[in-house]
C-alpha cells in the first residue's frame, strides 16, 4: 500500500489524507510503490505520459485528468562539436513539462475529492495547474509574483483561475499563500510529492526513446529541482526494475542571480543555505531562494555522480539565441541550459562521445514581452528601420 513518508523525521501518512507537508514541516515522498513496465504494452499505448499508468500511483483510472500531454520529442542537435539530444518537453498543452506534474498531481487530488486548490507560482506552474484544475472542475487560486511573465499570467486567467500577485520575490508569493491554506487545498507544484511522480515520467520517455537505456548525461535546469528529482526518481524505478542499467549523470543549472543549490555543491555541503535574491534574472522559472527539497537534490547529484553549474542572463540569451537559429524557440528559464553545456565539457562532466539530452521545459512563446525588450532585440528593430 503506498504511503507519504517525510524525509526529515520519517513519519508515515496515508495517501488519502489532504496534508501538504509533515507535521514537522518536513517534505512528503510517495513511497512503497508498486510500479512496473510492461514494456511491449507501453509500445502500443497512446503518446501520453499515462501509458507508464503501472508506474504512476493514482488509484482510480476514471479520475485521471488528461489533456494528452506526453511523449515529447527527442531532437538530435549539434552545439559546437558536440551532439546532444534535446528534449522538446515545451510541446505541452500549456506550454510546459510542469503538465507532468500537474495531471498526476490534479488526478491524485481529483482521487481524494478535493474541490477547491490554490497555488503558488512564477508562471509556468500556475498556468499549468489552472489549465488541469479547469479540466477537472475544480476551482483555483494561483499566487505570482508581480514580475511573472504577462504570457504566463494570461492563461491562468483563462483557464478561469484567479490571480493574486504579489509584489518582492518568488520568496514572498510563498509567504502570502502560507497565510490561506485553510481556505482552500494548497496543491502545490513544490510541496506536493504527487507532483514529482508526474515529472518523473521524463525519465520513462528519455529511456523509451533510447530503447530502453539511459544517456550518460541529463543537463536541466534546477530552481525547486522538480526535473531533476523527477529523472532521479524515474531512472532509480527503471533500474530497480532491470528496465535499464545505469543512472544518468544529472547536470543542474542555475541562474547566477540565485544559484543556492550551486553554492552547496561548491561548499561541498550536504544542506542547501537560503539564499538573499538581490536582483532579478530572466530566467524567472530557477529562481528558488530556499528550494524546499534541497537536501533531496543534493542527495540525489550525489548519487548520480552529477554537479552543478551556474549562468549569467546574457549567457543565457546567447543560448536561446542558439536555439532558435535552429528552429526550437524556448523561454529563458530553458535556454539557461544551453551555455551550461560547454562549462559542463570544460570541467569534464560530459565527454564528446557521450550521450547528453539537454531538458527544454518551457516555450518561448510564453515570455514574448520580456524577449522583445531584450537588448538583443532592440538592436535588431534598430537595424531593419
Ligand atoms: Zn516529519
Amino acid at each position: 500500500m503506498v504511503k507519504l513518508i517525510c524525509s526529515e523525521c520519517g513519519r508515515r501518512f496515508s495517501p488519502k489524507e489532504k496534508i501538504f507537508q509533515c507535521i514537522c514541516d518536513g517534505v512528503l515522498e510517495v513511497a512503497e510503490k508498486k510500479v512496473s513496465f510492461p514494456v511491449n504494452k507501453i509500445r502500443k499505448r497512446k503518446n501520453s505520459i499515462w501509458r507508464y499508468r503501472e508506474a504512476i500511483p493514482v488509484e482510480s483510472d476514471k479520475n485521471v485528468v488528461s489533456l494528452g500531454e506526453g511523449l515529447t520529442p527527442l531532437l538530435p542537435l549539434k552545439y559546437t562539436d558536440l551532439e546532444i539530444l534535446a528534449k522538446l518537453d515545451f510541446l505541452f498543452p500549456t506550454g510546459s513539462f510542469k503538465d507532468r506534474g500537474s495531471s498526476v498531481m490534479i488526478s491524485h487530488l481529483k482521487d481524494l475529492g478535493v474541490k477547491k486548490i490554490m497555488d503558488d507560482s512564477s508562471g509556468n506552474a500556475g498556468a499549468s495547474i489552472s489549465a488541469y484544475a479547469a479540466k477537472a472542475g475544480m476551482s483555483c487560486e494561483i499566487f505570482c509574483p508581480s514580475y511573472a511573465s504577462g504570457g504566463k499570467l494570461t492563461q491562468i486567467l483563462y483557464y478561469g483561475a484567479k490571480l493574486n500577485r504579489v509584489p518582492g520575490m518568488r520568496e514572498d508569493t510563498e509567504k502570502a499563500i502560507l497565510k490561506r491554506t485553510k481556505e482552500a487545498y494548497y496543491a502545490s507544484h513544490n510541496w506536493n510529492p504527487y507532483f514529482i511522480e508526474g515529472t518523473k515520467t521524463l525519465a520513462f520517455e528519455i529511456a523509451e526513446q533510447l530503447g530502453w537505456s539511459s544517456p550518460d548525461n541529463i543537463i536541466c535546469p534546477c530552481g525547486n529541482g522538480g526535473i531533476y528529482l523527477g529523472l532521479f526518481t524515474g531512472f532509480r524505478e527503471l533500474i530497480e526494475k532491470g528496465v535499464v542499467s545505469s543512472m544518468p549523470r544529472l547536470l543542474g543549472v542555475q541562474s547566477s542571480v540565485c544559484p543556492p543549490i550551486y553554492n552547496a555543491y561548491r561548499e561541498k555541503i550536504d544542506f542547501v543555505k537560503p539564499f538573499k535574491q538581490i536582483s532579478r534574472t530572466i530566467a524567472e522559472g530557477v529562481c528558488l531562494a530556499k528550494p524546499v527539497r534541497g537536501q533531496l537534490i543534493l542527495k540525489a547529484m550525489k548519487e548520480s555522480k552529477g554537479s552543478f553549474e551556474v549562468v549569467k542572463d546574457d549567457e543565457v540569451i546567447r543560448g536561446l539565441r542558439f536555439l532558435a537559429l535552429q528552429g526550437v524557440f524556448v523561454e529563458p528559464t530553458s535556454a539557461i541550459v544551453i551555455p551550461a553545456i560547454e562549462k559542463f565539457y570544460q570541467n569534464r562532466m560530459i565527454g564528446k562521445k557521450e550521450k547528453t539530452v539537454v531538458v527544454l521545459s518551457g516555450s518561448g512563446l510564453k515570455t514574448t514581452d520580456v524577449l522583445a525588450s531584450s537588448r538583443f532585440l532592440s538592436l535588431e528593430y534598430q537595424r531593419a528601420s
